[in-house]
């Protein structure tokens, strides 16, 4: 893919680095990493615990832990002494409500301060919080609350009038309704939030929750289809922790934005309870995207760790090509910035290289999904990034790259054996379980699970391979891998080549049914600003893409669309593509960002 390596580091010092990698992963147990966090007086396991009352209990109460950045640039602190009160008194609303273990608390709220005393007041409550994405219509919050067995929903009015009154009828199990912020209409059968608060007490015993007891209920991005509900108990919080301090390099005295949507599972682990439970100080931006706010939070509020995703970058990029001292980003001080991770979508080499040469820090990516809970391979501070590649595996983590068959099934043998494929060769990323932030179910679909696993590997459903030193690079999702005159082609390679052209803003790559080939690889692409599409530039990145890929696996076609569909955690859905050239419906499209609001 992209021959660059990135040294962090003088060649000595990255020698030394990567010794530290592998005696990390030597010396690295979970049980240690368990041993790091408090664990409960008396017995039990909180993630609520270890993520603030923790730091109070250990004499950190006065430090920062909620920097809220409101859309008037307004900016309020929170302590975690205040945040430990403020939860705690949501978990005696819950109680004196009746809400008590394992019942569902779903969010239905953008990244206001509420949110953090909301989610974690359930989870001391020992009951399951479930967030939603703010901006999903009212059917797919209808939907997800009756699998997820909602009981309370968090919500502000806008949003319970747009999307959640006229259906409540159809939500028998919903009791409770609790609205955030001002009210100004009357809603039979809500509560203000506030009212709740201020009459309830500070001081509340969180719940000893056993480390297996059910915490977090996380609908999936719905990339491949009907979102799953994965289900996450409160060791999961000991992945959080460990994972944080390697993939993220995230310590106390860090200044840590996580620009991930809280109704995305990125937005709960690494958006509310890996950063609280390492002790930093976590900005929180109520705003929506916008290059210039971006730059300016970044510098003002000296953010010194930021996670990501790649359409972040690329609406950055798209942006803010260049970075020179009279281009937007050179008119900021990122100076305070030392590290950058994203996830949620393979990253293009070009966007790793221009992190490097516009923000002054590469972009390290990293891998996991809703299913693994926490960042499970990462190209890691301590060691050299390779553009283009998903990173290693993290300490406490096996993986595999298993052959899969012609079914596109992973191979099993006569005994449900599965081939273990060498370094260089395509296959299906693997996992062993084991690991705490493993899921451990899909809501009501027993079956659903089962077919996770063969042979004790957990099945990712993601097409990668593994280079001699362990690095691993993301080929495709393996619905979405294209088989082309019986070559096997990854949209990524095609997509990240094309993404190489000065015009390309975003690429979207899938297989159009052909009567020879079986499919043939066609482009969407859509542009950077000042590019007009037609056919020239067709012509021209049709020979570009050619040059670059060959011709087995360039683009036959190219067309152009500014409006790449994807889903709300920033993905492009080659699914809703590959329908939408077939003719077909769309299927399930809840999860789309809907380009017009
Ligand atoms: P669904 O399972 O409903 O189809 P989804 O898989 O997109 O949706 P998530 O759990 O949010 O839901 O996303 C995990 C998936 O995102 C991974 O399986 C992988 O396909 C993709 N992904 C995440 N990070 C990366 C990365 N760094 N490189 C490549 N792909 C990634
Ligand atoms: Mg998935």
């Amino acid at each position: 893919m992209c021959p660059e390596v990135i040294h962090k580091d003088a060649d000595a010092a990255r020698a030394a680095n990567l010794r530290d990698y592998e005696q990390a992963c030597r010396s690295f147990s979970w049980q240690r990493a368990r041993a790091e966090l408090a664990g409960m007086p008396g017995g039990g396991l909180n993630i609520a615990f270890e993520a603030v009352d923790r730091h109070v209990e250990q004499g950190r109460g006065e430090k920062v832990a909620l920097r809220c950045v409101g859309r008037d640039d307004s900016v309020l602190n929170i302590t975690y002494g205040q945040l430990a009160a403020q939860s705690a008194q949501f978990a005696n609303v819950l109680k004196a409500l009746g809400v008590g273990r394992s019942d569902r608390v779903f969010t239905l709220l953008g990244r206001c301060p509420q949110l953090y005393a909301v989610a974690l007041g359930t989870l001391k409550n020992g009951s399951v919080l479930c967030p939603l994405f703010a901006a999903f219509g009212p059917e797919p919050v209808r939907q997800r609350m009756q699998l997820g067995d909602a009981k309370v929903l968090v919500t502000n009015e806008a949003l319970y009038m747009r999307r959640v009154e006229a259906n409540r009828g159809r939500l028998p199990g919903l009791e409770h309704v609790v609205l955030v912020g001002p009210v100004a209409g009357e809603h039979p059968g809500t509560m203000r939030y506030d009212e709740a608060m201020a009459a309830a007490d500070d001081r509340f015993a969180t719940v000893p929750t056993d480390p297996q007891d059910m915490a977090l209920l996380h609908f999936t991005s719905g990339t491949t289809g009907t979102p799953k509900g994965a289900v996450h108990v409160h060791e999961a919080v000991v992945a959080h922790y460990a994972t944080a301090g390697f993939a993220l390099d995230l310590h106390p005295d860090d200044v840590y934005w996580c620009t991930a949507d809280p109704g995305w599972v990125t937005g709960t682990s690494y958006g509310i309870i890996a950063p609280l439970a390492r002790g930093a100080t976590m900005v929180v931006d109520e705003g929506e995207f916008d290059a210039r706010r971006w730059y300016r939070i970044l510098a003002e509020q000296r953010v010194s760790v930021w996670y990501t995703a790649p359409t972040a970058i690329r609406m950055l990029m798209r942006a803010t090509p260049q970075a020179g001292p009279d281009e937007l980003p050179g008119r900021f001080d990122l100076s305070a910035l030392r590290f950058i991770a994203s996830v949620g979508e393979p990253l293009n080499p070009r966007a790793v290289l221009w992190g490097r040469d516009v923000l002054g820090l590469p972009v390290h990516d990293n891998w996991w999904q809703t299913e693994t809970g926490a960042i499970m391979i990462a190209n890691f501070a301590a060691c050299e990034i390779r553009p283009g590649s998903m990173g290693r595996v993290l300490p406490g983590v096996e993986a595999a790259v298993l052959a899969r068959g012609e079914d596109g099934r992973v191979l099993l043998d006569a005994q449900g054996r599965v081939t273990v494929l060498d370094a260089g060769a395509e296959g299906e990323l693997a996992l062993r379980p084991g690991w705490p932030s493993m899921f451990r179910g899909y809501l009501h679909d027993d079956a659903r699970y089962a077919a996770c696993f063969a042979d004790g590997w957990y099945l990712t459903g993601d097409l990668v391979s593994r280079d001699r030193d362990g690095w691993f690079w993301f080929v495709g999702r393996g619905d979405d891998v294209i088989k082309s005159a019986g070559h096997l082609i990854g949209p990524f390679e095609v997509e990240s080549a094309l993404m190489e052209h000065p015009a390309v803003a975003e690429a979207g790559v899938i297989g159009r049914p052909d009567p020879v080939a079986g499919e043939v690889v066609k482009a969407l692409v859509s542009l950077k600003i000042g590019f007009a599409a037609g056919p020239d530039l067709e012509a021209e990145l049709l020979a570009f893409a050619r040059r670059r890929l060959g011709p087995a696996v360039a683009p036959r076609e190219i067309a152009f669309d500014q409006n790449l569909p994807k889903t709300r955690s920033g993905k492009i859905m080659r699914r809703v593509l590959r329908a939408r050239e077939r003719g077909l419906p769309e299927g399930d499209v809840s999860t789309m960002e809907d380009l017009r609001s």
